[in-house]
């Protein structure tokens, strides 16, 4: 049988890269929910509709021809067969995805898409992370974590990996991200059942290795 690892957690906790490298290692796949929601906030962009219009956000999901990698050593994110693995993570991405993301619909509709891919992976195991993983997608994966660090941590990575904005910027826009997501799911407490992994005080190397003896 498929085995499942559900990873949630907030923005900058490393989940995206500590999930990535578990499933190199564990010659599973790996899939990033974050991006789907990314890739519809760029279409919508692309296509100058206001992401306040929920009905037309909606509306765009009949043509969001989204594609992902789930082979951690060929991860790719398209949209139409135009590569926008760089371009999603824009901070003008960053600052609208959330006005996305608690379109109920759309998560209704992403949730269905994520269970689809993990049920046709062809690997031993997949490993899925996001913010709804362990409670919504996969709530009932043997493998459930909510990998968290303390915020200055979470800054402090998040500001490394973003050139072209000062560091009280970062701090800003991760902070206010997670406050509007966490209106939609809860991914800053463990649901029961989920472990916690707090890498506060962790390498990047003990991350991948804690979730690896899990
Ligand atoms: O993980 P990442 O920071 O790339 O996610 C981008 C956004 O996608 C989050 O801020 C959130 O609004 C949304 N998201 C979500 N549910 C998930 C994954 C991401 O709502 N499972």
């Amino acid at each position: 049988d498929k085995i499942v690892v559900a990873i949630d957690g907030p923005a900058g906790s490393g989940k995206s890269s500590v999930s990535k490298a578990a499933a190199r290692r564990l010659g599973f796949s790996y899939q990033d929910t974050g991006a789907a929601y990314r890739a519809l906030a760029w279409y919508v962009a692309e296509r100058g509709i206001d992401t306040a219009d929920e009905a037309a956000v909606v509306e765009a999901l009949r043509d969001f021809d989204y594609a992902i990698g789930i082979d951690p050593d060929n991860y790719f994110v398209r949209v139409g067969g135009i590569d926008v693995e760089e371009a999603i993570r824009e901070p003008r991405i960053s600052a609208i995805v959330s006005s996305v993301a608690r379109i109920l619909p759309v998560r209704a509709y992403l949730v269905e898409l994520f269970r689809h891919v993990i049920e046709t992976s062809d690997t031993p195991g997949i490993i899925t992370e996001g913010r709804d993983i362990t409670t919504v997608v996969c709530p009932d994966a043997p493998v459930r974590i909510l990998l968290t660090a303390s915020e200055e941590a979470r800054m402090a990575r998040r500001s490394a990996e973003i050139s072209g904005q000062s560091a009280a910027d970062v701090a800003k826009n991760l902070l206010s991200r997670d406050a509007q997501d966490s209106r939609v799911v809860d991914f800053m407490n463990a649901a029961d059942g989920v472990t916690v992994i707090d890498s506060t005080d962790l390498d990047f190397d003990q991350t991948i290795q804690a979730v690896v003896d899990l």
